[in-house]
């Protein structure tokens, strides 16, 4: 037997974000077509070789790309919907980034004279998330009788360039399956057989023209398996690879899941005509033990024992005997990472800024191909060929275990004090909003924003220069200040009833109390992709939470002082700081949320003490947070529905608990936010023309809701009367009295301009909504 090093691919953007640079200079028209791809092509070059020379003995190609690996699928496909004008032929960088980002002037130029096209004004495709990441996909679009046909041959040019540099790769596709489940059916009649039997022969000429190139082996991406797959689903895949490996005989393909466990679709992967297996042992290291009974004995079974999805350096010993047994058998075997290194970080030598005892616990993309190495070096040649390397690991992994950096028995403490009563309201939602009502006294639709005002050039430098030590403490406060008295001044002019100071000193709503509390640490260059040239820079949540001292308070009672309207107290709930960090693994995830919690409530009482009659508390990623799988959700939510309410519930009865949620589908998690019992809640609703109320009234939603009358993702400025038919239209469904009125969500990404307009109109519909109560 024989054990190698796969990796399943690599983050792309760059160590310094180089494609990011070079995407937004090719945009904005700073530089053009052939500087944009030699920089793409460098990125390759040097993630191969880089790949290499950490000991990765197969490496993957065609993960690169400029934009999404599922737009760079459907261009190869051949599936651009038609509103993007594209007439066949390999699909130009014009139309991929149209799908990508949309477009706006007129690109027809190659057209000529006599050309009766208007100047073109698409809109992107739909995007999403990719099953339960922060990355984002562009949904493929189907139209009634999609036809499809190879218009892209990047898989094959990406392995040939590797190929001219001295690399073999491994070329990854995602597979046919996947990408029809993540694509979506315009108009009747879409079958996704029909789709299927359209899709495979395209398939088929792209591997067919891979093993012409010389390929040996495809990774095929078939992460749809560790989701709950119905019959007809799982016959998709039995037929598509039946038709793949009859198609293309000689070709060896990798099948690769990852996310999860394969569960109740085990039996269909292993009966498939594939070479190979790849599965996600982080997530579900139990399945290993049903695969190595099932499996036919020549299948090559790739592991992924190293976690791809987060920050931490692993155990090596443990995870040598684990597989040691599984590698003393007659089998070859393949280590790799768990998923793509693509969702974590890219190199940990880069943060030479953190504290050197929590650096050693941490494992980014690079680290961890290097601990791929070791682990196949020890399978191969014995532990002690690597006995260095596995003392280092072990100390990690013993520090990690003791160390009071991360375990405070206070919190400990804490935790074990908590009630069942520390959970819940002291009286239910009528009394408490009689209450809440006197000490309020706001009129019927009341106005209100979610809470940040524009982001301007102006407060982006201030907090760089202030960053960089060319504002002193003093001067930046100073500048807040003024920042925030404007805004609440000019709130009370047009009339705003509940304001908000503008959340001006916050770089981003989960960092901004990332930084404030023990437990976690930050990155100068962790940048993950999170869709095209976007990236985010995720906090390290490495130990237990604790608040030092408190971290809104000042503020709150700094804005208040400014108006006699109430001011409400802005935090960010338990569940969305911990959804969007990377979180401890040595703990479940409900514990640390648990923690957090504790840490926000006590935020919330110190936040009533110092007078705060509404305080709200942002929930944006509480649903993104749910489980692939259905049946875990419930779990899931139980939990994180406790953990806000223990957050909200030590206030007295006549202090107003606010939350909000960025996103429109509530159908299926309606009984949980519920459950929540916060007396408002604000929602997006804007685009959906307030059709999710539904799911509120049919539920009978007790509570207040401010359903987003206007849509903050556009400078679009929404008329009065747009906005009081919004406003009607959700009082067919809801009582008056239960309905606020405000936009969709925060207002950081907007101007001035449009946002005062806006706000204007928003107060003038409110007015009319009043009248014709
Ligand atoms: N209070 C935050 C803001 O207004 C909420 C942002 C969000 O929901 N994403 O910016
Ligand atoms: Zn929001």
């Amino acid at each position: 037997m024989a054990v190698s090093v796969a990796t399943l691919g690599f983050p792309r953007i760059g160590p310094r974000r180089e494609l990011k640079t070079a995407l937004e200079r090719y945009w904005s028209g700073a530089s053009g077509r052939a500087e944009l791809l030699a920089t793409a092509a460098a990125l390759r070059a040097k993630a191969w070789a880089r790949q290499k020379a950490l000991g990765a003995d197969i490496i993957p190609s065609n993960d690169f790309s400029l934009y999404d690996q599922v737009l760079d699928t459907s261009a190869m496909l051949g599936a651009i919907p038609p509103l993007y004008g594209w007439k066949g032929g390999p699909v130009d960088l014009d139309t991929y980034f149209a799908m990508a980002r949309g477009a706006q002037g007129d690109a027809h130029a190659e057209c000529g004279a006599g050309c009766t096209h208007k100047a073109v004004d698409v809109p992107a495709s739909e995007m999403t998330k990719w099953f339960d990441t922060n990355y984002h996909y562009l949904v493929p679009e189907f139209a009634p009788g999609q036809a499809f046909a190879l218009s892209s041959t990047k898989p094959i040019e990406e392995y040939l360039e590797a190929k001219a540099q001295g690399i073999e790769t491994r070329p990854v596709l995602i597979g046919p399956v996947t990408y029809l489940k993540l694509g979506k059916g315009r108009g009747e009649g879409l079958r996704r057989q029909a789709l299927l039997r359209a899709l495979l022969p395209v398939y088929a000429e792209a591997l067919g023209r891979l093993a012409a190139a010389g390929a040996s082996w495809v990774q095929m991406d078939e992460p749809c398996l560790v989701l709950d797959l119905d019959a007809e689903e799982q016959a998709l895949l039995t037929k598509a690879y039946a038709h793949l490996a009859a198609a293309v005989p000689g070709l060896k393909l990798m099948l690769t899941t990852y996310f999860g466990g394969l569960g109740g679709n085990l039996d269909t992967a292993l009966a498939l005509p594939v070479a190979g297996l790849h599965l996600d042992l982080v997530r579900a290291p139990e399945q290993l033990e049903a695969v190595l009974a099932r499996a036919p004995k020549d299948l090559l079974l790739s592991l992924g024992v190293i976690d791809g999805r987060n920050v931490w350096r692993a155990d090596l010993d443990a995870i040598l005997d684990r597989i040691e047994p599984v590698a003393q058998g007659d089998r070859d075997l393949v280590l790799a990472p768990s998923c793509s290194l693509l969702h974590g970080p890219i190199d940990l030598a880069q943060e030479t800024a953190i504290d050197p005892e929590i650096r050693s616990w941490l494992a980014f993309g690079v680290q961890k191909i290097e601990e791929l190495a070791i682990l196949a070096r020890a399978l191969n040649e014995g532990r002690a060929a690597v006995a260095e390397a596995l003392a280092a690991s072990a100390a990690a992994a013993r520090s990690r275990r003791t160390s009071p950096r991360i375990h405070d028995a206070a919190v400990a403490g804490r935790l074990a004090g908590v009630t069942e009563g520390m959970a819940r309201r002291g009286s239910a939602f009528a009394e408490r909003r009689r209450l809440q009502a006197e000490a309020l006294g706001l009129p019927a639709f009341p106005t209100t924003t979610i809470g940040s005002f524009p982001q301007t050039e102006a407060v982006r430098k201030a907090r760089a220069a202030h960053g960089k030590g060319a504002l002193t403490d003093a001067q930046y406060e100073e500048f807040l200040r003024e920042e925030t008295a404007r805004t609440v001044r000019w709130q009370e002019e047009i009339g705003l009833d509940v304001l908000v100071h503008g959340e001006f000193e916050r770089n981003d709503m989960v960092q901004y109390f990332g930084e404030r509390l023990a437990g976690f640490v930050f990155t100068k260059h962790g940048w993950v992709q999170s869709y095209g040239s976007r990236c985010v820079r995720p906090p390290i949540l490495f130990g237990d939470v604790s608040r030092p001292k408190p971290m809104t308070v000042d503020w709150w009672r700094y804005a208040q002082g400014l108006t006699d309207r109430p001011m409400k107290g802005m935090l960010t709930g338990p569940v969305t700081i911990l959804n969007w960090s990377f979180v401890r693994d040595d703990i479940p995830r409900s514990l640390a949320c648990r923690q957090l919690a504790l840490a926000i409530r006590d935020e919330v009482l110190d936040l009533e003490k110092a007078g705060a009659r509404i305080i709200q508390i942002d929930e944006a990623a509480l649903r993104e947070g749910l489980p692939l799988r259905r049946g875990e959700w419930d779990a899931y939510l139980r939990w994180a529905v406790e953990c806000f309410r223990l957050t909200a519930s030590g206030v007295a009865d006549r202090t107003q608990i606010h939350t909000h949620m960025c996103y429109s589908e509530f159908n299926d998690i309606i009984q949980a936010i519920g459950a929540m019992d916060a007396d408002v809640i604000s929602i997006e609703t804007a685009r959906s023309k307030m059709e999710l109320l539904g799911a509120f009234a049919e539920y009978r939603y007790p509570a207040e809701i401010g359903p987003g009358v206007y849509d903050i993702h556009s400078p679009r400025v929404p008329g009065v009367e747009e906005m009081t038919a919004l406003l009607r239209a959700a009082r067919r469904r809801l009582a008056p009295e239960q309905l606020w009125v405000n936009p969709d969500c925060g207002l950081k990404t907007r101007k001035w301009p449009e946002t005062e307009a806006a706000l204007v109109n928003m107060v003038a519909a409110a007015r009319a909504a009043r009248a014709e109560a």
